[in-house]
This record gives structure tokens, C-alpha cells and sequence, in this order.
């Protein structure tokens, strides 16, 4: 049976980012949801995307159901980064690190299954560029406290 059998869309950039993260982090749990009205942050910023750690140790990731699939795909790699390293790293080297390693992974992932690969940009030139933009994403703990 073919990876993408049970896919509705038979190259869901977001299922393959799923096998890259699965691979990096086989022992992390998350559950991931478009939503339509994510709150700014702090300093007003559009927040596109977010990852939520909630005390019992569940990780729910949030993505704006207004980007486009690109720019959500790169989101949600950006949020998985922080799945995967975890509430303390912000966007240390420790994040830049997994959120390279996931584009890494996600391209073999590409090309295992179709024969192509697939240019990212990396994760600092991405953190920038939604800077530039006026994008902001935060990772937090649910109730606050650290
Ligand atoms: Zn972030």
C-alpha cells in the first residue's frame, strides 16, 4: 500500500511534513487544526500559526486558515519545530535546527515518494521574511506559567 493511499489530496504537503516530523520526533504527540480566528499577539502582530502546550503534556497546533497552502505548509513546519523542541526554545538554534531538519526530511520525503524535490526556504530567511510582513507566530503554554 502506497504511503499516500488514505490521502484525500494525494500530495498533502501537511502529511509529509507529518512523515518528516514522525521520523524526527517519534515520540511526540500533537493534533494540528486550521483556525480561522487566531488571536495577535501581544504587540498586535497577526499571528499565523501557534502551538499550544497544554500542562497534561498535549500539543495542539493552530494554523490561519487565510494563508495560502504555501505559506501555511511553511507555518505549520515552523509550529511542528516547536512540537518538536518543545515550549522553552522560542526561536533558538535548538528550533532553527529542528525546523531545518524537518525541511530536510520532508524534501526526502518528496522525493521518496515522487521523484522531486522541493525548494524551502530555510528557517531564519523564513522568520525574517514573516517580520518583514508583519507576521508573528507564539508558542505558548495554555494557562501561562512557565
Ligand atoms: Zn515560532
Amino acid at each position: 500500500m502506497a504511503e499516500n493511499d488514505k490521502w484525500i489530496i494525494k500530495n498533502s504537503p501537511f502529511e509529509m511534513l507529518d512523515i518528516a516530523f514522525k521520523r524526527l520526533f517519534p515520540n511526540v504527540r500533537y493534533e494540528a487544526f486550521f483556525e480561522p480566528n487566531i488571536r495577535d499577539d501581544e504587540k498586535e502582530n497577526k499571528v499565523c500559526g501557534l502551538t499550544d502546550f497544554a500542562d497534561d503534556g498535549t500539543i495542539t497546533i493552530f494554523i490561519d486558515c487565510a494563508l495560502t497552502i504555501n505559506d501555511a505548509v511553511e507555518i505549520f513546519a515552523h509550529e511542528l519545530a516547536h512540537a518538536g523542541v518543545g515550549v522553552g526554545h522560542d526561536h533558538d538554534e535548538v528550533w532553527q535546527k529542528a525546523f531545518d531538519d524537518l525541511f530536510d526530511e520532508y524534501n526526502k520525503v518528496g522525493e521518496e515518494m515522487f521523484s522531486s524535490n522541493i525548494n524551502a526556504p530555510k528557517g531564519a530567511d523564513y522568520v525574517n521574511a514573516l517580520e518583514e510582513l508583519g507576521y508573528a507566530d507564539s508558542a505558548k503554554e495554555k494557562e501561562g506559567d512557565e
